[in-house]
């Protein structure tokens, strides 16, 4: 007989990124007021919300590529050490810790930013070898085996204005795998592509997910969202609406509008 005491049980993993109360202004602009979210290792995140309610920058703001004026955040079980002034508004980050824990998130951008004067290959192995110190040699092993695992072994030596939009994608995923990071960011990245495109990134993204990669998304596609995700966040104007599971937040009264479309 079994009961529910002898179902493994799955430890509490630690959260791979975690905000406390997160507050960004540009100018008298608040665009984050006080966001709190955590990523738990292993799962999959997506922000959903209206164009302008603040997703792209939260998302900057868990990789400190924008500093927030107040709150905490912890990446990868590392508090962030911010600078504060006496009345806690943050001033300046340590820029050691801040390298270091850049090289544990990987972002991939809706317009892929890939270095148009190198091939793909060469822009997978770039950031390995200058923020890692690995060698051409293993970080073309590396880029090899990243390229093949989004499809694009074979345009390794292309450049990227011979990709499409979906390729060029597939090779930033690529790039951001190489870093071997803790945490996956993506900020809205089929919004740039043609809609045959989409589902070539779509699929990459969702293999990564089945394979228990920690991602956080922005992302438009709900019902890519719905099924991919453990935790969905409804940003608006902000602040958090609604989270929770997919199927909660898709039910719950206050985003019901939004996502009415995909439910
Ligand atoms: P989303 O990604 O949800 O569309 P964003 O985070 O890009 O939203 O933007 C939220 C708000 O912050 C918008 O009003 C936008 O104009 C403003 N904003 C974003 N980045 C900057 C910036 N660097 N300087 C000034 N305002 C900004
Ligand atoms: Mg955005």
């Amino acid at each position: 007989m079994t009961s529910s005491f002898e179902l493994p049980l799955r430890p509490q993993a630690a959260p791979a990124v975690v905000a406390d109360h997160l507050i960004k202004r540009f100018g008298e602009l608040e665009v984050l007021k006080g966001v709190s979210l955590s990523v738990a290792e292993g799962t999959v995140t997506s922000i959903i919300g209206a164009s302008g309610s603040g997703k792209s920058t939260l998302l900057r703001c868990m990789n400190l590529l924008e500093r927030p004026d107040r709150g905490e955040l912890a990446i990868a079980d590392e508090a962030i050490r911010f600078a504060r002034n006496p009345q806690g508004d943050i001033t300046g980050l340590d820029r050691r810790q801040l390298q270091r824990l850049r090289a544990k998130v990987a972002m991939v951008f809706q317009q892929f930013n890939l270095w148009p004067h190198l091939s793909g290959l060469g822009n997978v192995i770039e950031a390995p070898m200058r923020v890692k110190g690995l060698s051409r040699k293993q970080a073309t092993a590396l880029g090899e085996h990243y390229l093949e695992r989004v499809g694009m072994a074979d345009k390794r030596d292309a450049y990227p204005a011979f990709l499409s939009g979906g390729q060029q994608q597939r090779v930033a995923i690529a790039r951001a795998l190489a870093m071997e990071p803790r945490l996956l960011l993506f900020d809205e990245p089929t919004s740039a592509l043609d809609p045959e495109r989409v589902n070539e990134v779509l699929g990459v993204i969702r293999g990564l997910a089945d394979e228990g990669r920690t991602m956080l998304l922005v992302t438009h596609e709900m019902h890519f969202a719905k099924e991919v995700s453990d935790q969905l966040v409804y940003l608006d104007q902000g602040c958090i609406a609604a989270e929770g599971t997919p199927q909660a937040v898709f039910d719950d009264p206050r985003c019901r509008h939004f996502v009415a479309p995909a439910a």
